[in-house]
């Protein structure tokens, strides 16, 4: 009950936090304890246990042994309310190799196994759908224009799955000097909507599923020219993202979402009655703590 409340309050923002499991048995594990409350416990690998412990709080931690099912069950509510008429974000935010692709799509590799929430998402919808017999169809006239953006009409998840490959493979990947995989660009699904309520009035809503570029700073990859320029592109387009969702956060009466292209698009989207949540992700590793400690505080600060 409490717990309700505090949400209530929060004004439809949630966060949670997922921990991957560590890669490699040899490095020291900075995660010091997770707790059922949504506590998180970190200590900084250089600095003796007592001195550098610090306290997080979220509304719920997924540690290294949770699911994709754990992670679905509890965001599957947020996206139900989407059946009945809410606009809803799901962000995933980290460093890169920190799990965003994990929770959203699924694993490395194409395997069709541990599926993200975008394809149980997308599978519930249509189940939904199914049952109430509803007709699922795709407009065209919605939003602001993304010149590349494709809008195209779905029947089933395995065409949502295809189209997601197929974007997959055009998104911007560039090699940089401490990742050889990192994700230089935002990858956006947004599904339209269309649903009737009991009394047969036409309910229109999206939900957006959006797997952030790496939050990882720019410094440290040694970039310059162009990839710089993307670079600092990026981390100005998360940190207004980060201050629209502080802003709705605290309720101001000013919400910045014209700063940047992402929180225009997702204006709609974001606050009024339109539903939150934010998955930050970290990386258990030791050679990771700067990243987690960095991706921890600007979750912690829009929570
Ligand atoms: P990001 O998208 O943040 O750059 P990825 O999702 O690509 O990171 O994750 C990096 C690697 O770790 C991938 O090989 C991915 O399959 C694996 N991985 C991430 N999270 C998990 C998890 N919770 N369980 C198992 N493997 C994971
Ligand atoms: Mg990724």
């Amino acid at each position: 009950k409490l717990y309700n409340m505090v949400q209530d309050l929060k004004g439809n923002i949630r966060v949670f936090c997922r921990i991957r499991p560590a890669f490699c048995a040899g490095t020291r594990n900075v995660i010091d304890f997770i707790g059922e409350d949504g506590s998180l416990v970190i200590s900084d690998p250089l600095k003796p246990k007592k001195d550098g412990r610090k306290v997080f709080q979220f509304n719920r931690i997924f540690g290294p042994s949770a699911t994709q099912d754990d992670v679905f069950n509890d965001t599957q509510p947020l996206i139900r309310s989407v059946m009945d008429g809410y606009n809803v974000c799901i962000f995933a935010y980290g460093q890169t190799g920190s799990g965003k692709t994990y929770t959203m799509s699924g694993p490395s590799g194409g395997s069709t196994k541990d599926l993200g929430i975008n394809y149980q998402a997308l599978n519930d919808l249509f189940e939904i759908s199914n049952q109430r017999r509803e007709i699922r169809s795709c407009t065209n006239e919605y939003g602001l224009s993304l010149p590349d953006a494709t809008l195209l009409t779905v029947n089933s998840t395995s065409d949502v799955l295809n189209l997601m490959k197929y974007g997959e493979v055009n998104r911007v990947v560039c090699s940089t000097a401490i990742n050889n995989r990192s994700s230089r660009s935002h990858s956006i699904l947004t599904v339209h909507v269309h649903a009737k309520d009991p009394s047969g009035n036409m309910l229109r809503s999206c939900l957006h599923l959006v797997d952030l570029a790496g939050s990882e700073r720019v410094d440290k990859s040694e970039v310059t020219g162009d990839r710089l320029k993307e670079a600092q592109h990026i981390n100005k387009s998360l940190s207004c993202l980060g201050d629209v969702i502080t802003a709705l956060a605290q309720k101001n009466s000013h919400i910045p979402y014209r700063n940047s292209k992402l929180t225009l698009l997702l204006q709609d989207s974001l606050g009024g009655h339109a539903k939150t949540l934010m998955f930050a992700h970290v990386s258990p590793e030791e050679d990771s703590f700067g990243e987690t400690i960095s991706t921890l505080k600007f979750a912690q600060r829009v929570s």
